[in-house]
Parts: C-alpha cells; sequence; structure tokens
C-alpha cells in the first residue's frame, strides 16, 4: 500500500462484529471474561484498548516499522524510551530540540543517574561524544525551532558501529515526508499532538520501531506506568490522520509560499525553511525527506520581545500560541515560550534569540497568510 492509502486503511479494517467501516471507539475499562485467564485478548484499558490497537497498528504501517506503541503525550512516549536505560547509562542528543525534551532528561532522568550530552547537528560531533557508557543518539529532524536537518543515515551508521541506538523524533516532518526507520534509526518518536492529530484538539504521543525486545521493555512499562491515551483520544487521532497526507501537501505548499515572501521582506533577516534553495539544508532535504514540511522560522531585523510583540498584535488570521502542526496557522516566539526551559546562555548558543519567531503554516488560503503577515510586520 502507498502512503496515501495507507493513512486511510492500514490497520483500519471494517469492525469485524457489524461491519463499521470507521474503527469503532470502545470507551471501556474493563472487558468480561468466559472464564478465569480466558478473554479476548483484552482486559482492561490501560493494558490495551481496541481502539487504541488500531491505531498503534496504523502508525506502525505509516512510519513502516514493526511496532507503534501510543502514550498519553509525546514526553510520556519519551518519559517510556528513556525508562528502558539504567543509571550511569549516556545518552548524546542534539542540542537544537524541544524544550520540554531537554526538561525530562535534565529535570527528571538526571538525578537518577542518567548522563546526558548535547551536541551540534553535524554527525561527526555525534561520534565525537561517544563514551564507553553511551546506550543512545537522539535526535530531531528537522529540529525545533529552527528547522536545521540532521543527516539520519550518517549519525545512524555511527551509532550501528559502536552498539547504540538511534532515535529520532519524526513530528516536525511525519511519515508524510520522511521515514526514518528506513534511513537506519532504531526507534521513531512522534508528538501526535501535531500533525498527526493534526486539529489542534487532543494531547497524543507515538513510538514506532523494529527491535522486538526493546518493543517488549517499552510496551511492559507502557502497562506498568500507565500513560496511555484515552479511547476517545485515540479515536480521534485516527480520524486525524485520514487527512495525514493531504494536509502536508497543503501545509507544505503555504510553508513555501510564506518562506519564499519573508525571504524578500527587508525587515526579515534570516529565514529558515529547507525548501528555500538558499538552505544549507536543500540538498540533504531532497536526500532523505520527500517534501519540506509546514515549520517556517525567522528572525525580526532588531527583533526584541516588544518587537514581537507589536506584530504578534497585529495578526489577525494567525494566532499566538504554543503547539504546531494543526490546520490553523501558529506563531510562537521560541525563547520564551518553547524553549524557555533551555537555560539562556546554551539557548543563544543553539540560536534561539530574542529576535527569532517561528511559524506553523496551516492549510488556510496562502494569499491570506501572507497578506496577515504583511500588514503585521514591522515597516522598514
Ligand atoms: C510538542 C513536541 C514534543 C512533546 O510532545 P507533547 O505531545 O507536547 O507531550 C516532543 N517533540 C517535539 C518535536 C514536539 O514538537
Amino acid at each position: 500500500m502507498k502512503f496515501k492509502t495507507k493513512v486511510i486503511h492500514a490497520g483500519q479494517e471494517p469492525d469485524e462484529a457489524t461491519g463499521s467501516v470507521i474503527t469503532p471507539l470502545y470507551l471501556t475499562s474493563t472487558y468480561r471474561q468466559e472464564a478465569v485467564s480466558s478473554h479476548k485478548g483484552f482486559e482492561y484499558s490501560r493494558s490495551g484498548n481496541p481502539t487504541r490497537k488500531v491505531l498503534e497498528e496504523c502508525l506502525a504501517s505509516l512510519e513502516s516499522g514493526s511496532f507503534g506503541l501510543a502514550f498519553a503525550s509525546g514526553m510520556a512516549a519519551e518519559h517510556a524510551v528513556i525508562s528502558t536505560l539504567r543509571p550511569g547509562d549516556h545518552v548524546v542528543a542534539c542540542g537544537d530540540m524541544y524544550g520540554g525534551t531537554y526538561r525530562l532528561f535534565e529535570e527528571v532522568f538526571k538525578p537518577f543517574g542518567l548522563e546526558f550530552s548535547y551536541v551540534g547537528w553535524e554527525a561527526t560531533e555525534f561520534e565525537r561524544a561517544v563514551k564507553d557508557n553511551t546506550k543512545l543518539f537522539w535526535i530531531e529532524t528537522p529540529t525545533n525551532p529552527l528547522i536545521r536537518l540532521i543527516d539520519i543515515r550518517a549519525v545512524a551508521d555511527i551509532a550501528g558501529k559502536n552498539q547504540i541506538k538511534l532515535v529520532t523524533d519524526n513530528t516536525f516532518a511525519t511519515p508524510c515526508f520522511q521515514q526514518p526507520l528506513l534511513l537506519g534509526a532504531d526507534l521513531v518518536i512522534h508528538s501526535t499532538t501535531k500533525y498527526i492529530g493534526g486539529h489542534s484538539d487532543l494531547i497524543g504521543g507515538a513510538l514506532i520501531l523494529n527491535d522486538r525486545d526493546w518493543y517488549d521493555r517499552i510496551r511492559y512499562i507502557q502497562n506498568a506506568v500507565g500513560a496511555v491515551p484515552g479511547a476517545f483520544d485515540s479515536w480521534l487521532m485516527l480520524r486525524g490522520i485520514k487527512t495525514l497526507a493531504i494536509r502536508m501537501k497543503q501545509h507544505e505548499e503555504n510553508a513555501l509560499r510564506i518562506a519564499a515572501f519573508l525571504e524578500d521582506h527587508p525587515m526579515v533577516s534570516e529565514v529558515y525553511y529547507p525548501g528555500l534553495e538558499s538552505s544549507p539544508y536543500y540538498e540533504l532535504a531532497g536526500k532523505q525527506m520527500s517534501g519540506f514540511g509546514g515549520m517556517v522560522s525567522f528572525k525580526l531585523k532588531d527583533g526584541n520581545i516588544d518587537i514581537a510583540n507589536k506584530f504578534f498584535k497585529k495578526l489577525k488570521i494567525i494566532a499566538l500560541a504554543e503547539s504546531l502542526g494543526g490546520v490553523e496557522s501558529l506563531i510562537n516566539y521560541p525563547s520564551v515560550m518553547t524553549h524557555g526551559s533551555i537555560p539562556e546562555k546554551q539557548r543563544i548558543a543553539i540560536g534561539i534569540t530574542k529576535d527569532l519567531i517561528r511559524l506553523s503554516a496551516g492549510i488556510e488560503d496562502a494569499g491570506d497568510l501572507i497578506g496577515d503577515l504583511s500588514r503585521a510586520l514591522p515597516s522598514a
């Protein structure tokens, strides 16, 4: 099956009992058993729920992986992965990543004796950071919020040579535009809150992987800890996934037009979008992605929080808000909002400065979005 067919059908057989074309919503916590230890595969909805199971199978298929696991949030999914490590284990992560991931590593896991190092976005930096106790490489590509690309295959090769597993956060690209497992990654993470859900109406996370032992361990943790999505959120994710392919196409088309508009604007000093031919990542995008995605970041000339606030207030269509990947366009001020939990010195080293703005292009009319930006941007 091709991707556009998978989003509609993968894991989503019509219901056996009724023929219902859409996966039923199983709002139940428990399941009647015929006799002790005799059941139809479901005992209790923390351990398994039929709606969630369909979602997990669908996600595995979309990422061309063997196993999928759904969680109550992207952070819960990340927590489950790191929970498979032991005190003394070491993780090398790209520094330019979601602020909440950094916070999870530093504030939750470091006190339990795990070690984390942060490097840039070149594969060679991962190689130099390897130590005897390194167990995981952790990357996001495109990165958040500077939309840099990391060469997945190159990092996977270094990981493989050193018996290290590679985790890739594929939230920004989605399996529609990038499938890291096919490029050598061992595990893919999603905040399904974003493009996979796609309608800013749920919080969710997912993991997809091929290694059965690792899957069994994470599944054990999923049940033991219990950070699972409810049946209704699982159902909403399935509903969102149906339109993933067509939404991503429109997100990308709008992002490309907005990026080109911003690149020509006199009050914009930098634009970060891999689909611009001027981007240093244009070529790598062609190698590992089948689309450039819907996220565009840019810097306002001599920008600061006051100038940014004036700009945000003048926007009529694009809303200032955390999050991304929904059908509506959202704009964000990373240094205070999404990435406020990263210490200032480190933020600046990554490039998350006071003039930086991140835009999630929705699927509205591109001309309307550009008109909104054009009206609100400071004049030269
Ligand atoms: C939002 C996000 C997360 C965290 O996911 P939640 O669903 O908010 O818990 C992780 N990684 C990336 C890239 C994100 O954008």
